[in-house]
């Protein structure tokens, strides 16, 4: 199988062209560095992605925090992660760096504020 990747590693967005067979890489090419080969490992093994989204808080000057995962988790994972999210609401003050979910779904990532939501 064929394919191509945009390397999201650094602003040269590398168009990196892949044969693979399955997770066996056969050609790589179009990357300039070895960071743009790791990348498209990943990718084919087992990609993940860091999410921004935001969540609802209750008595805050703001109706909304916007947070993110500590660490990037599955991609396959993103839609239940979401999910949960949705059903979570927040008492305010919400500070920056505050952890509002645990581990969500067993990935290891926390869920973290990335802004300040005083108390309304
Ligand atoms: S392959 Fe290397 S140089 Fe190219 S975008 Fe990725 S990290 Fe940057």
């Amino acid at each position: 199988m064929k394919k191509k990747f945009t390397c999201i590693i650094c602003p040269n967005s590398c168009e990196i062209e892949v044969e693979f067979n399955g997770r066996k890489i056969r050609n790589l090419k179009g990357n300039l560095c070895d960071k743009g080969a790791d990348y498209v490992r990943k990718e084919i093994s087992f990609p993940e992605r860091g999410l921004t989204t935001s969540v609802r808080v209750r008595n805050g000057s703001l109706p909304l925090v916007s947070v993110k995962t500590s660490k990037p988790i599955p991609r396959n994972r993103i839609m239940d992660a979401m999910k949960e999210i949705r059903r979570l609401s927040v008492s305010a003050p919400v500070k920056v760096g505050d952890t509002l979910l645990e581990n969500i779904l067993g990935t290891g990532a926390d869920l973290v504020a990335t802004k300040n939501v005083d108390r309304r």
